[in-house]
């Protein structure tokens, strides 16, 4: 097995990886760095938690210092402005603002101070990134809108930009960002070197890497199946979307310890909607949805992961790219409308080669989509037979922020059960016995 040391990268990066605990490259890394430090364009598919960050992270940071060394005197920052001269040098285009923030989250883990960083993305006051780019960063992670924002205020350069990473292409394509991606690169110089990574490759994603790359290696880790092979996929077929509820309740209840389950629908009503049902962030589940402010969602995600929330309720807005630890299941409250979502959603459990585990929740209507579905996948799946289904217990109150424009809805006096779920007594695997949890069905809906 060749280690990070055997690879042509500067010493203190290696220390820095192994103090993470990072010894051996994934099989993508190791295919994908020496070819990138080569200076090769390349075109990766790799499975999604194979480690396809740090396979261009590493080689970004590493001709950073090896021009830090080379070049007289470095200074990273003076006061008479920046070294680069006026824009970046190394752009990152990632599809949703929170992958940006994790990429740039993971280059600053491992990349020294010179190596200078920001991430840019909509729902932040964008006189912030101005500011920022007083003085240009040497690495720009960001997602196309913003990017293209700021390029058109003339905040941000782009002819200095001498390589160009494309990460997660096929869901940038999905979210309809092709001309935007056009667009930005028409800014940069086309002498460049461009790495393109992406955990499936359509005809369409191969079309695009041939207009903007050169001769591009082609790397293909694990080709065929796009999800990791440690994930058991299994489904349920209930009967109605009180059980279908009631299931996802019973699938959160069965994991303990210190991991963690994501819960994805297709719309943001109903992550609204089930995460109250399943107690809310008084029971420790949290509601991620595009519609959320973006410091909202910092907050919730930031909660997660740190382990305060140990359910995450939320649309495909989470789906791409998060990597988050111990995410032990991944459970679909319904059918996804893509294979490809399917694919993502999925790939945040079982990162970094640990088990997982993804649940589906099908209407018997839904069954031989999905059959077909799998089939098209290559993925082996399995019928699991309805557990005894835990009561839920009553919705918790949605924060003001969410709240909506009321609605003819039947009031129940949810004051008393409220206060328990605030209590945390509702929270145990099963319903007390004497505890009145829950009420009547057609309040809920
Ligand atoms: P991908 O982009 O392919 O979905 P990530 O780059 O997000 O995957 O990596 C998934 C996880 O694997 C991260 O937690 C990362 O820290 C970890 N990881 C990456 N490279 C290695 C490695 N060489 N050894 C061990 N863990 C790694
Ligand atoms: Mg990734």
């Amino acid at each position: 097995m060749p280690t990070f040391a055997e690879m042509n990268l500067p010493q203190s990066l290696i220390q820095s990886l192994t103090q993470a605990g990072l010894v051996t490259p994934t099989p993508v890394q190791q295919a994908a760095i020496p070819v990138a430090l080569k200076g090769r364009d390349i075109m990766a598919q790799a499975k999604t938690g194979s480690g396809k960050t740090l396979a261009f992270l590493l080689p970004i940071i590493e001709q950073v210092m090896r021009q830090d060394a080379s070049a007289p005197a470095p200074v990273p920052y003076t006061k008479s402005g920046p070294r680069q001269g006026s824009g970046p040098k190394f752009l990152v285009l990632a599809p949703t603002r929170e992958l940006a923030l994790q990429i740039e989250m993971e280059l600053r883990k491992y990349a020294p101070l010179s190596v200078t960083s920001l991430s840019v993305y909509g729902g932040t006051p964008i006189e912030r990134h101005y500011r920022a780019l007083q003085r240009p960063p040497l690495v720009v992670v960001g997602t196309p809108g913003r990017l293209l924002d700021l390029a058109g205020s003339g905040h941000l350069k782009m002819g200095g930009v001498t390589f160009l990473v494309m990460d997660e292409a096929d869901q940038m394509l999905d979210r309809g960002f092709l001309r935007d991606i056009n667009r930005i690169i028409r800014l940069l110089p086309a002498e460049r070197q461009t790495l393109l990574f992406s955990a499936t490759f359509s005809k369409d994603i191969q079309t695009l890497a041939q207009s903007m790359q050169r001769d591009p290696a082609r790397i293909s880790v694990d080709p065929g199946i796009s999800t990791p092979t440690t994930i058991v996929h299994a489904y349920y077929v209930v009967p109605g979307d009180h059980a279908r509820t009631q299931l996802v309740y019973t699938l959160l209840q069965a994991v303990t310890g210190g991991e963690r389950s994501m819960v994805f629908c297709d719309q943001k009503y109903k992550v609204r909607r089930l995460a109250s049902h399943l107690g809310g962030e008084p029971a420790s589940v949290g509601a991620l949805t595009g519609n959320h402010s973006q410091a909202q969602r910092e907050r919730t995600l930031g909660a997660f992961r740190a382990g305060r929330l140990r359910s995450l309720v939320a649309t495909d807005v989470a789906a791409r790219g998060l990597d988050i630890q111990d995410v032990a299941q991944v459970i679909h409250y319904e059918l996804p409308t893509n294979p490809n979502s399917y694919v993502h959603r999925t790939g945040r459990t079982g990162r970094a080669e640990k088990d997982g585990a993804t649940f589906l929740i099908l209407s018997q209507s839904e069954e031989r989509e999905y059959l077909r579905m799998v089939r098209q996948l290559s993925i082996e799946t399995k019928k699991l037979a309805l557990p005894v289904l835990v009561t839920l217990p009553s919705p918790a109150p949605m924060p003001v922020s969410e709240r909506q424009p009321p609605r003819h809805r039947p009031r129940r006096n949810a004051e008393p059960s409220a206060r328990r779920v605030r209590d945390g007594e509702t929270r145990g695997p099963a319903h007390r016995p004497g505890t009145p949890v829950g009420g009547s069905r057609r309040s809920r809906y």
